[in-house]
């Protein structure tokens, strides 16, 4: 199957494009390699999916 979401999300603190691989699943945890700031993966629908500031 191939990824829906591979590419780039966008980081909601910094605006920087955060690499993602398409395998994350909802609720994972990420640091964004440039603020550094814990961001967790939000799905909204197959083709959509953001990182919300995991606080
Ligand atoms: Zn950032």
């Amino acid at each position: 199957m191939a990824s829906r979401r591979s590419g780039y999300l966008t980081c909601p603190m910094c605006d920087a494009e955060v690499p993602v691989d398409g395998d994350e699943k909802p609720g994972d945890e990420v640091f964004c390699p440039y603020c550094e700031t814990p961001l967790s993966l939000k799905i909204v629908s197959d083709e959509e999916a953001y990182f919300e500031e995991d606080i």
